[in-house]
């Protein structure tokens, strides 16, 4: 009869009684929501975020200008510029990277024979004004001075992956 027994759940709150219960049990469960940004999820070492430039722990710069960078980024959202130096070694003088373009597709870093253009663990760079988008090389190596260790670690474990 689901007529008297819509009754009966009206007329006894039965509804409302286990709402309340799932609601406890909840309550004292452990919780899976992240309190961000105090608290952060686990990030793969494949993970590509915000681009930086490595140096060698002497200090050189990696990128030696080969521009294969720049022309594998489908989005061409890299322009370099090159000059030789006095001592012969060809560097940039110009590396820049539009983060406005940019598709995160990580065909740079791929493209890199010495690991200097990579995408590292940091997503937290938004910006109010699309000009603080337009990376340029000072920007590229600060951002590969500061997460270095991050970076390092996150290349030796994807080895172990391939
Ligand atoms: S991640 Fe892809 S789109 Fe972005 S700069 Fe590198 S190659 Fe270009
Ligand atoms: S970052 Fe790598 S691929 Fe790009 S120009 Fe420098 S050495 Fe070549």
């Amino acid at each position: 009869m689901p007529f008297l027994d819509r009754s009966a759940q009206v007329l006894f709150l039965s509804e409302l009684v286990r709402g309340l219960v799932i609601t406890l049990q909840y309550f004292f469960k452990e919780k899976v929501t992240l309190h961000y940004p105090f608290e952060k999820g686990s990030l793969s070492p494949r993970f590509r975020g915000e681009h930086a430039l490595r140096r060698y722990s002497t200090g050189e710069e990696r990128c030696i200008a080969c521009k294969l960078c720049e022309a594998i980024c489908p989005a061409q959202a890299i322009t370099i510029e090159a000059e030789p130096r006095e001592d012969g070694s060809r560097r940039t003088t110009r590396y820049d990277i539009d983060m406005t373009k940019c598709i995160y597709c990580g065909f740079c870093q791929e493209a890199c024979p010495v690991d200097a253009i990579v995408e590292g663990p940091n997503f937290e760079f938004a910006t109010e004004t699309r000009e603080e988008l337009l990376y340029n090389k000072e920007k590229l190596l600060e951002n590969g001075d500061r997460w270095e260790t991050e970076l390092s670690a996150n290349i030796s474990s994807e080895f172990l992956y391939r």
